[in-house]
This record gives C-alpha cells, sequence and structure tokens, in this order.
C-alpha cells in the first residue's frame, strides 16, 4: 500500500522519457524537495535539493533546478523533509538488547553483573537474536553503519549481511574464559578465521575487540596489534574508561595512563578505534593525535554509569577523529544516535560553563562526517557527495516536534526523535520505508526476543543467580 503512495515511479520523467530520452540520466533512486543535509566539507545545505543514486552510489547531489533532467526507476518526493547522510554508530554491543535494563544501576555493574550474566547466556543463539532486534532498532532510528564489538561476531555478521546494513565487526579478545573462547589466544584465532570469511564482504569490515587493555595482557595486545597491521583490519578496545582500568595499568607500567601505556606498548596506530577515552590528559590527547586513533564518544553510557564527561571538545581541537557512540544497550539502553544528541550537546555546555560550546552542528558533524572520520571510512561515507556510497536518512518534518524547522540542525539536535526517522536507505537499498522495514520480519524478530527475555528471567533474575 505504501509503496504505490509513498514511492511512485516517477510519472514525470517517464512522460518526459518518450519525447527527450537522449537527454535524461537515467538514475534507480532520486530523492526530491528535500532539505538536503550534505556534510560535505563546507557543509552545503541545499533547500529544494535532490539526491539521484545509481547502484550503491550517490551519482548527484543538487539544488534541484535539474529535477526534470533525471528518470528514475524510484522516486521520493520529500515534500521538505530532510535529508542527510546515514548516521553512524561508531560503538555498540548490538546483541545486548535481550538484557536491556537488567540491574541499571548495579555498583561495579561490569564485573558484579554483567561479566557473570554473559557467562550464563551468550551463546550463537543470543547473539544472533539480539543482533536482528538491535538492527532493526538502529535502521529505525537512522542508523546505517555501526561498529560493533562482541562475541560470535559471525553471527552479527549474518544479520547485518541480512537487513543489508554496513558495520564494522569486532571479535572480542579477553583474558578470562567466555562463550567463545577459553582465553585469549583462542579469542584471537576466533577473529582471525572471522577476519579470513568476511574479509571481501561489500558492506561488513571484520574486525579485532580486544576488550580493554586492563583485561588483555601486553603480550595479547601487541600480538592483535601486529595482526591488524599485517591484515590491515581495524582494531575496536575500551579506552581510559574507567577507575578500575587506571589503577591496573598504573600497576602495570609504573604510573602511566591507559594511553601512554598502549603508545609505548605500540597498541596506538591508525587502525585504532577507542571508545569512551574519558580518563585523558594533555598529553593523552597528543598521542592519540600523533597516531591518529579513531575515538568513540559515548555520552548517554558514560553519564549514566557516572564515569564522567571526555574532553572530546579539547580533542577536536586537535584535529582527532571523533565520532558519536550509544555503548551497548545495557549501558546507554538505547542504539540510536539521535537519542545522543540532545545530550551531547547539553552535558559540554554544561561541564565547560559556555552555551556555546557544542553548536548543533558539530553534534551532527560527530553522528555523520566525523564518526566516518573515527573509523578512517570518510573517503565512502559520512556525507552526501557524488561518488559516496548512497547511505540516506529522511527525516520528518511534519511530526509536531519537528515543526517549524528554522534551523534543521538545532530541529535534529534539540528536537528530533529516533522516531522521526521516516526512511532508511544504506548501500542505494531501501531498508525502511515510512517506518516499514522491508528486508526483515520485524514482528517475528521481536517475538524471539521476548522468547529469550523469558530464558533471562528464569535463569538469572527469579533465581536470584546474579546480583541484582
Ligand atoms: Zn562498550
Amino acid at each position: 500500500m505504501f509503496k504505490k503512495t509513498l514511492i511512485a515511479v516517477s510519472l514525470a520523467a517517464t512522460t518526459l522519457a518518450s519525447t527527450s530520452a537522449l537527454a535524461l540520466e537515467k538514475v534507480d533512486l532520486l530523492i526530491k524537495n528535500a532539505t538536503v543535509l550534505t556534510m560535505n566539507e563546507d557543509r552545503t545545505v541545499f533547500e529544494q535539493g535532490l539526491v539521484a543514486v545509481k547502484g550503491n552510489k550517490i551519482v548527484a547531489v543538487t539544488n534541484g533546478k535539474d529535477v526534470e533532467d533525471y528518470q528514475a526507476k524510484t522516486t521520493i518526493d520529500a515534500d521538505g523533509d530532510i535529508v542527510m547522510p546515514g548516521l553512524i554508530n561508531t560503538h555498540t554491543h548490538v546483541s545486548m538488547t535481550v538484557f536491556r535494563s537488567l540491574a541499571d544501576d548495579v555498583p561495579d555493574r561490569l564485573h558484579r553483573y554483567i561479566f557473570p550474566l554473559e557467562k550464563k547466556l551468550v551463546s550463537r543463539d543470543m547473539v544472533r537474536i539480539g543482533a536482528q532486534l538491535g538492527n532493526v532498532e538502529m535502521v529505525k532510528g537512522g542508523v546505517t553503519t555501526y561498529a560493533d564489538m562482541y562475541y560470535f561476531e559471525d553471527e552479527v555478521a549474518k544479520t547485518v549481511d541480512k537487513i543489508g546494513m554496513r558495520a564494522i565487526l569486532g571479535e572480542s579478545v579477553i583474558k578470562f574464559p567466555v562463550a567463545d573462547a577459553a582465553n585469549a589466544e583462542e579469542g584471537i584465532q576466533y577473529a582471525l578465521n572471522f577476519i579470513e570469511e568476511y574479509k571481501d564482504h561489500p558492506r561488513i569490515t571484520p574486525a579485532f575487540a580486544p576488550h580493554a587493555p586492563y583485561t588483555n595482557t601486553t603480550e595479547i595486545l601487541q600480538k592483535i596489534t601486529k595482526l591488524s597491521l599485517e591484515h590491515d583490519v581495524p582494531v575496536m578496545i575500551h579506552l581510559a574508561e574507567s577507575d578500575r582500568e587506571n589503577e591496573v595499568i598504573a600497576k602495570r607500567s609504573g604510573g602511566k595512563s591507559p594511553v601512554a601505556y598502549m603508545a609505548d606498548i605500540g597498541a596506538l596506530t591508525p587502525n585504532l578505534i577507542g571508545a569512551h577515552v574519558i580518563n585523558v590528559d594533555d598529553n593523552d590527547i597528543a598521542l592519540l593525535k600523533k597516531h591518529d586513533v579513531g575515538v568513540a564518544h559515548n555520552m548517554s553510557a558514560n553519564i549514566k554509569s557516572a564515569k564522567g564527561v571526555a574532553p572530546v571538545i579539547k580533542m577536536q581541537e586537535q584535529g582527532i577523529r571523533v565520532g558519536l557512540g550509544t555503548d551497548g544497550p545495557m549501558s546507554g539502553n538505547t542504539l540510536s544516535t539521535i537519542d545522543e544528541f540532545n545530550q551531547v550537546a547539553k552535558v559540554h555546555k554544561l561541564v565547560n560553563h559556555d552555551r556555546a560550546a557544542m553548536p548543533p552542528l558539530n553534534v551532527i558533524e560527530m553522528a555523520t562526517i566525523g564518526a566516518a572520520r573515527a573509523l578512517h571510512m570518510e573517503d565512502t561515507i559520512g556525507s552526501l557527495e557524488n561518488g559516496k556510497l548512497a547511505d540516506i536518512i529522511v527525516i520528518d518534518t511534519k511530526a509536531p516536534n519537528m515543526v517549524p524547522v528554522y534551523n534543521p540542525y538545532s530541529a535534529l539536535v534539540y528536537s528530533a526523535y529516533a522516531t522521526n526517522v521516516k526512511h532508511t536507505i544504506v548501500d542505494g537499498k531501501v531498508l525502511m520505508e515510512d517506518r516499514n522495514m522491508l528486508t526483515v520480519d520485524e514482528t517475528a524478530i521481536r517475538k524471539e526476543a521476548l522468547e529469550f527475555a523469558d530464558k533471562v528471567r528464569k535463569t538469572v533474575v527469579e533465581s536470584g543467580e546474579v546480583v541484582q
């Protein structure tokens, strides 16, 4: 039904084609009458703009005056809605959706609650079921690319392949026994097999994900660094996140900070993406810049856990690659970066005592082109420009909370909800149209997640085996 009303074959273009076929540029998808936020270098905005897509690439982004020059298989009339690059979530653990809202405020939660919970319940099934649900949540929240760290990442990869998203998927390496490896060496081998299997996938980049500096040995961190350079794959790690990490690393390294320690052992490279990066001083920031490390900034998770606020404004002043992330859905409780916008803007203002400290455009940059830079993917995604991959979202500006729009960046940061995302396109393919999922069965996915939640209740909540 919605297909007929919303994405109709462009009759105007078809009629024109019969008379002047040679003059028309044939494209697969045309989005017209849009407020286009290109996020290109000049941050160009087109008021009545268009975006044309051929195959999986953007072939034109214009002010819309040339709209009659195109003959499109599918046309979306945005009717003034905001069209922008798909959002990029630089840090998550997508499968943890099935644990969302458990023991939110337990002290020392990672060690007292999450690790014991995972020991009991992480399995191939859990990873698949959680990832399916998280993928739907992200597509419905406008996220087109995400960077994930978890176990059984080959199961996550299958779900990403099916739904049609783009992702960097990092197989976890940690020094104690986990569901898919008895020790860190086995974790590395699991990651190597996964890298071999997915290295040529068009939308999935396999990666290493050592959990954190303090949950791995120096030897393992160095081995992963060496292998990542040999295989030219990313390494994702929780970095400078917690007091416990500071203490363990200081003891191990004779008083060094986690970032200085990582630099010392040769583990800071352009392949590295550090999540959180809260406990850093000027020297650490200079090291991150020197080694061109990407940073995933997870505001809502960091303030919920009272861990602190990463000095992102300082990092940006130094030209460090910073993108927004949500962290896992047990930490930030959402996977949609739109839900981060408001908090990112306001908390940086508050901690800097400066209303102008974090303008809305900076936040949108960190969700799009900045996030692409953090993942070292800025050549292919993060902005709407000729030749880039067609990852595009349309934001409904008719929803009551979005009326009126004087400044689209302000509207997005201070007013928008994830539910205002109307269409999500990845690699030129429409994954969500008018909030309906086209590539997966959302109802079946929710049902499976609820069935798993029953198992969680029986296993850990009702038995009281894991501390609440
Ligand atoms: Zn995390």
